[in-house]
């Protein structure tokens, strides 16, 4: 999985801020890929987590299926909050999340200890 997702790093457009980012969500039987396209007003641009995330559900996956969220940096980066929040609205808490730097290192975490108090449907 590094390989694949240091490989699709180039597919990112981190034309703006230089910070490449790809991700891939597992499901048992596919994977879907994303990377971030940033722009130069930041909120137009998109994380490669989300990008993956709604490309999934575009393409009729119920994100629930959703076993192994995998994300590649410059450094080991978390999902931004925004992202933590699309992922805990539509994932399983359990999903596990697995993040890489360029040098292989690797930090694995649930979604639900990334995101201990999370606001959801419930909160509305
Ligand atoms: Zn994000």
């Amino acid at each position: 999985m590094k390989e694949v997702l240091k490989d699709l790093l180039k597919n990112s457009r981190s034309d703006y801020f230089n910070y490449p980012v790809s991700a891939a969500l597992v499901t048992d039987k596919e994977v879907y890929y994303g990377v971030n396209v940033e722009t130069s007003s930041p909120a137009a641009g998109i994380c490669a987590e989300r990008n993956a995330l709604y490309s999934a559900i575009t393409k009729g996956l119920n994100p629930k299926e959703i076993k192994e969220i995998h994300v590649m940096s410059k450094t080991i980066g978390a999902p931004c909050f925004i992202c933590r929040q699309a992922l805990v609205d539509y994932c399983d808490m359990s999903t596990k999340v697995y993040m890489y730097d360029l040098e292989g290192n690797t930090k694995e975490y649930t979604l639900n200890e990334l995101c201990t108090h999370p606001f959801s449907k419930e909160n509305l």
